[in-house]
């Protein structure tokens, strides 16, 4: 093919760690069973394996490594991300030195824009967003002041409508804000956590990248690439498309670190907990570029939120292109603990029940449900790795 790209390796669609079916084989044996092969997952085993010398058995109910971070190479040999856009950003140098143990990495920037009243405009909100809306010319100052005679600053922030309305005013809320919320969560941004809405800063000049971590830069190839690295380890065994409930009482020894969502765990005894989900809606156009941004955001007019165009990701060149779309839904895969108080609440009952249960670890997105980031996700599991290695030291002494 003419098809040229400085980062294609093989043109695999699947990944070599394909499904493999469980079978409990006589004699088997390990210290520690991680259920889920996302970062948390990942995270736990390649530790406890490499740190401490421990059998781990990690198993996945779908069929690949990598949790929602999974990517691969489409038919038209573009680095996809199977679950949406996936962008690494941190501040913390223990994150970032951990995983480049198993990756070189590209640098990357991530920029974003918002399709607003048929113009596509930078978000987070900087001054070039409010010169090109209103037809103005603003400096620092200038936008202060901008914001200042709109943003409703004194008051009180609980919910994710009181933080942009006192950082921007109302009209920005409704254009940039409120209708993007209500199709991603279902829920009006007065029903959720400040902390939701809050991830999107405003910008008093005219930086427009998405995010201002030290460390913005993606796995050079791929994040499947990277857990490949970091569970080939002789002592640690990978089972995909095995769920839990299929092991649960094949390794009655065996200490277990749960990932899946944690009131899966506890069967519903308090009532699921919610968790929102997304369809997504992969495509491969016949042209070299698909849209002006890495990612444009839909807040008003479309079914979707958002549609990301991969190759600004990864820096393939290529005649064609690979774009994904997202639809917000209630029902499937659950992506998103959605915060909000009566939400917390419940899930602080099935924290109890989890913190009762030494035996088992609950680490991750779903298991703490909390709306982590992946470096944030990362993070945790190391500290839950340094507890559970200074218990077990505890124990080889006693
Ligand atoms: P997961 O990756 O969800 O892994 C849990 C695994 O457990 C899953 O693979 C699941 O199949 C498995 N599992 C569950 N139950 C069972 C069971 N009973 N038996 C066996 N296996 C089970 N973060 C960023 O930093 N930057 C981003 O740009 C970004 N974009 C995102 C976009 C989307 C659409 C989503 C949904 C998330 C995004 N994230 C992003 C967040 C990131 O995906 C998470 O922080 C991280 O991947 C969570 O890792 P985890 O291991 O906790 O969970
Ligand atoms: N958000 C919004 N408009 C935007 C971008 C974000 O209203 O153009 C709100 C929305 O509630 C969204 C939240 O801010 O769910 C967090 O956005 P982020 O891009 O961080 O979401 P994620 O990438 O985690 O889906």
């Amino acid at each position: 093919t003419q098809y040229v790209s400085p980062l294609r390796v093989t043109p695999v669609e699947m990944h070599s760690l394909t499904r493999r079916t469980m079978r409990p084989v006589r004699g088997e044996s390990y210290d520690y069973l991680v259920v889920g092969a996302g970062l948390a997952g990942g995270v736990l085993a390649e530790r406890l394996a490499n740190d401490m010398d421990k059998r781990v058995l990690i198993v996945d109910k779908r069929d690949h490594i990598g949790g929602n971070t999974f990517d691969y190479y489409d038919a038209a040999g573009i680095l996809v991300h199977k679950y949406g856009p996936h962008i690494f950003h941190t501040n913390s140098t223990e994150v970032m030195q951990y995983l480049s143990q198993f990756t070189s990495w590209r640098n990357y920037e991530h920029r974003v824009l918002a399709q607003v009243d048929g113009q596509l405009l930078p978000i987070p909100i900087n001054i070039d967003t409010i010169e090109r809306m209103y037809n103005l010319s603003l400096d620092g100052d200038g936008m202060q002041q901008f914001l200042a005679a709109r943003a409703e600053a004194g008051r009180t922030i609980r919910t994710s409508e009181d933080i942009v309305v006192s950082r921007v005013g109302r009209e920005l809320y409704e254009k940039f804000f409120r209708n993007y919320t209500r199709k991603q969560w279902g829920l009006d941004p007065s029903e959720l956590d400040a902390s939701v809405a809050g991830r999107i800063p405003v910008r008093h000049n005219r930086d427009d990248r998405y995010f201002t971590d030290t460390y913005q830069a993606m796995p050079l190839h791929g994040f499947t690439r990277m857990f490949e690295r970091m569970l080939d380890s002789k002592r640690i065994t990978i089972r995909t498309g095995v769920a839990y409930q299929d092991v649960a009482h094949a390794y009655p020894n065996a200490k277990v670190i749960f990932t899946g969502p944690v009131d899966e765990y506890f069967d519903y005894r308090f009532g699921a907990l919610p968790y929102r989900s997304l369809e997504f809606k992969h495509e491969t156009h016949d042209r070299e570029r698909f849209q002006a941004a890495p990612v444009v955001n839909y807040p008003n007019d479309q079914a979707y939120t958002r549609i990301t165009e991969f190759k600004y990701l990864t820096g393939q060149v290529s005649p064609r292109t690979s774009i994904v779309y997202e639809y917000p839904k209630a029902e499937g895969d659950p992506y998103y603990p959605i915060p909000r108080p009566r939400n917390m609440a419940l899930y602080a009952k099935y924290k109890e029940l989890a913190d009762r249960k030494s035996e088992v670890t609950f680490v991750g997105r779903l298991a703490t449900y909390k709306y982590y980031n992946m470096d944030q996700v990362v993070a945790q599991a190391l500290t839950t790795y340094r507890r559970i290695s200074e218990q077990e030291r505890k124990l080889a002494v006693a």
